[in-house]
């Protein structure tokens, strides 16, 4: 048996967990840069807490609230020069994905000057600050895994930045932050989770303890994922629930990582603005149907934690919650296919897919008015 495991960051997970363990801020720093989006670490009501956590403490803070979604480079250089500027010794990330890994890139280039290039191989001269992870979404995991998505613009596509560095020290997870999520990135942050813990659990690099938790993930997820299209109020518990799985989801990923559905997903959000979660989504049923091909038995297991029949059940109880967008065109489904291609974690896929397959891939998720490439 091979296993390989590592989950370094400390989670702590309940209502007022902030308050109940600010102990755990003053372990890694003096003065914290906190990076968020423009609404999210308000509304949610965690920028209140970290506030008062971090003045009981006697820590010195700045709010920067400028990330967009999808983080782009320069979104990220620009906070890191003022993490500079103010000294930090800890970065806080408060919000989706995007704000996090946005605290993760700001942590490895508030200490050092980097081009493109080295930051994405990962190569660096000084330790990225600590991180401390708040997420009001619950979906990337983001909070307990190595990596920080980007958007590289002058490539046209989203990179992938992974360290053991990165991973946070800490992560506080409350759900009532994800209380006020509206319906629509509530069901596509789930969507998300979901795909992780289906991708980690087919990756070539899973092992038995991952796999254990992408199951488990899946498990969670499916008991009240599925239901949200009949009934759309969603009850603390269930919050709860979305917000242990995702994080369970990202503790798999971060063993694994992902596979060609990311890798696919990015064009779909880089040039056709479809939110992260859901361009995974609308990949998975066919990404499923082309791994089934060579490992059912694994499907089988993913179908039984899901209580499901077979890949059409799951299929159609993804469609209910995702409306599907145009099709693309042919010169889409070239470009977009020769990009996903170069990425890592088509390499994690089993079985390796071809260009060609992930054309045929595109083709069977998002219809093309090309009828010649093979489906599976
Ligand atoms: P997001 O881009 O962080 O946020 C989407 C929207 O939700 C934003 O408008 C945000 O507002 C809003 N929002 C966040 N929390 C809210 C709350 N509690 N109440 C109301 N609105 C709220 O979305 P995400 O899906 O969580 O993150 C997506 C990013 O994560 C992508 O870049 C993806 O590539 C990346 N990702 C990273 C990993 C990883 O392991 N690092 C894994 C998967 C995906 P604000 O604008 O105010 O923030
Ligand atoms: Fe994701």
């Amino acid at each position: 048996m091979n296993i390989s495991f590592l989950m370094p960051t400390r989670v702590v997970f309940g209502k007022n967990c902030i308050e109940n363990n600010r102990i755990e801020l003053g372990k890694h720093g003096h003065r914290a840069f906190i990076v968020t989006g423009k609404t999210s670490a308000l509304k949610s009501g965690a920028l209140k807490d970290v506030i008062k956590a971090l003045s009981d403490s006697s820590i010195s803070y700045l709010v920067y609230n400028g990330v967009l979604p999808n983080p782009s480079v320069e979104n990220v250089r620009e906070a890191a020069r003022l993490a500079r500027d103010f000294n930090a010794d800890m970065i806080i990330g408060i919000g989706g994905g995007s704000p996090i890994d946005a605290a993760k890139a700001v942590a490895v280039l508030a200490v050092q000057d980097l081009e493109d290039e080295a930051l994405f191989k990962a190569s660096y001269v000084f330790k990225p600050l600590p991180v401390i992870a708040i997420p009001t979404t619950a979906g990337t995991g983001s909070e307990v895994t190595p990596y920080s998505i980007l958007t590289d613009e002058k490539d046209e596509t989203k990179k992938n930045l992974s360290h053991e560095l990165l991973y946070p020290k800490v992560a506080f997870l409350d759900p009532s932050y994800t209380l006020m999520l509206p319906y629509e990135i509530t069901v596509n942050t789930a969507i998300d989770a979901f795909s992780h813990a289906v991708e980690s659990c087919l990756s070539k690099r899973a092992n038995s303890m991952s796999i254990m938790v992408s199951l488990e993930a899946l498990r969670l997820m499916g008991s009240c994922l599925f239901n949200l299209c009949h009934d759309q109020s969603i009850s603390s518990d269930k919050r709860e629930k979305f917000l242990y799985a995702s994080m369970l989801a990202g503790i798999a990923i971060a063993q694994t990582g992902t596979t060609v559905v990311h890798a696919m997903g990015y064009s779909l959000t880089y040039f056709k603005n479809i939110d992260h979660g859901k361009a995974n989504g609308l990949l998975l049923s066919e990404y499923l149907r082309y791994v089934n091909t060579n490992n059912f038995l694994k499907i089988e297991q993913i179908l039984k934690v899901l209580d499901m029949k077979d890949l059409d059940e799951l299929e159609s109880s993804l469609n209910k919650l995702l409306l599907k967008p145009d099709p693309l065109s042919d010169h889409e489904i070239d470009i977009f296919s020769q990009k996903a291609v170069l990425a890592k974690s088509v390499t994690n896929t089993f079985p390796t897919p071809t260009l060609d397959d992930i054309k045929a891939l595109y083709i069977a998720s998002l219809g093309s008015t090309r009828s010649t490439m093979n489906k599976f």
